[in-house]
């Protein structure tokens, strides 16, 4: 991604200050489709509305912040990646992205099925009906809890990630009576982010059993000792916001020559291969992610032409994009609280959340888009840094935007494609009150995740 500085500078100012900015876009009302729920347009007055509902009544009626979640996208979505990859294919959504009662009807509604990656998320799909042949439970480090609950529950997959995992489960599987299905999740030493993927040296983390010295072979000749484990597949997770395929290629090659080497060792071919998730989506203008059908495509061909040409027979191939699914289907609403300009840099422009809703900017120097959506303005473009209300001057929510050089306190500002990773590693910092997450279709609005009260942070205060 190339950015850079604007040749003409920020309007009150000779000097560029340092950032990650391009030229303010040729017309600051405009929505861009790519960062913007499906729904998402401008009424006549300039008011943004989803879902045929106006942000200002949604402001009024819910509060600031707030996460809007566009219903019919997240619905839309979910239909096109089980399109994408049909019936001989599973698509599972990863539920760290976000994970509510809501979201896990509406996944079943619309043939998803769940990867969970702890107790609670487990608990929250079970008690919203998610059938538990559709839960796959992940994790480096499950609690013994966690596994007997899963395997109690009949989940339809638990995926091994250590050698004492495959102890672990197998052990709990035998004293619960039952034989579990489960993958063993591989590290194939690629390492992809946004446009770049790493293909050497990224077995130094802690998930998954590395291909390279043979520790993943040995794990798999140890599961099929086993005769409380039923052993269906290989699993690889190489990253996350990924734009480019050649990573998956890669992984793809090196899990299809681990089966060739169970084939040859065990006489076995196991059935099932899961490339994880990661795949990107549009934050800014800037980024061009791939439609679901691509990417289905793409990697059917890549499975498909590894295993032809290692004599096997294809096998049963999964997905797990959780950003890709619900990203783009939610903002957040923000009210503006002060715009202080600093002469010479840019005006700081404060809302009323921050790195409690949204850690990403801080965490991962992620970069978000912003726009004014309350009003349209004609005003001159502003470089602006929209900031939260902690005690943190990291406490960033966009890096570097341009808005509306009128912009005022009371004004309702709206930070697209926050639907992933952002109500899920939301916190109570500064005892914030994590905000509601709203759903909204055809005109009418519902609460689906509730503002957190006074209450609710003084209940687990037990004095
Ligand atoms: C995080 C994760 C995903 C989802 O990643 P996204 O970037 O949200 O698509 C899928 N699979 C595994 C194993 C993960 O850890």
């Amino acid at each position: 991604m190339s950015r850079s500085a604007h040749p003409a500078g920020p309007r009150h100012a000779d000097v560029l200050p340092e950032g990650h900015y391009t030229a303010p876009p040729a017309d600051l009302n405009h929505l861009d489709p790519k960062v913007w729920a499906r729904t998402v347009q401008r009424d006549d007055d300039g008011v943004l509305t989803v879902g045929g509902l106006r942000v200002t009544r949604l402001a009024e009626e819910f509060g600031t912040p707030a996460y809007i979640l566009d219903e019919t996208d997240f619905r839309a979505r979910c239909r096109a990646w089980a399109d994408a990859f049909g019936k001989d294919a599973d698509v599972f959504y990863a539920g760290k992205a976000f994970l509510s009662r809501a979201v896990v009807r509406w996944l079943h509604e619309e043939g998803l099925n769940l990867d969970v990656c702890s107790g609670g998320e487990l608990a929250t799909a079970l008690s919203a009906g998610m059938p538990a042949d559709r839960i796959a439970f992940h994790g480096n480090n499950k609690s013994e809890k966690e596994i007997r609950d899963a395997v109690a529950a009949g989940v339809g997959r638990i995926v091994l990630d250590s050698f004492q995992e495959i102890v672990r489960v197998a052990h709990i599987a035998r004293e619960l009576g039952t034989r579990q299905r489960v993958q063993i999740r591989v590290t194939v030493g690629v390492e992809a982010h946004t446009h770049e993927f790493i293909a050497t040296a990224h077995e130094d983390q802690k998930f998954g059993i590395a291909l390279a010295g043979g520790q993943a072979a040995e794990a798999v000749r140890r599961a099929l000792q086993l005769d409380s484990l039923e052993l269906v597949g290989i699993h690889s997770h190489i990253g996350s916001q990924i734009f480019d395929m050649a990573g998956f290629e890669v992984a793809a090659r090196r899990v299809v020559s681990l089966l060739a080497a169970i084939r040859d060792e065990h006489g076995v071919e196991l059935p099932e291969i899961d490339l994880g998730g990661g795949l990107g989506i549009a934050y800014t203008s800037d980024d061009d992610p791939r439609e679901p059908h691509e990417i289905a495509k793409a990697l059917n061909e890549i499975v498909t032409r590894e295993c032809e040409a290692a004599g096997l027979a294809t096998p049963r191939i999964s997905v797990e994009p959780g950003r890709a699914v619900v990203g783009p289907t939610a903002f957040t609403l923000y009210e503006v609280g002060t715009v202080k300009p600093l002469d010479g840099l840019r005006t700081y422009v404060s809302v009323d959340g921050g790195m409690s809703d949204n850690i990403r900017t801080a965490l991962y120097d992620a970069e978000y888009s912003v726009a004014l959506v309350s009003r349209t303005s004609d005003a001159e473009p502003m470089l602006s840094r929209v900031v939260g209300k902690h005690c943190e001057s990291g406490d960033i929510v966009v890096k570097d935007a341009f808005l509306p050089a009128d912009l005022a306190p009371g004004d309702l500002l709206a930070v697209p494609a926050t639907g992933a990773y952002c109500r899920s590693m939301a916190s109570n910092y500064n005892h914030a009150l994590r905000p509601p997450v709203v759903a909204v279709r055809d005109g009418e609005a519902r609460v689906i995740v509730r503002r957190e009260t006074e209450e609710d942070l003084l209940r687990l205060d037990v004095g």
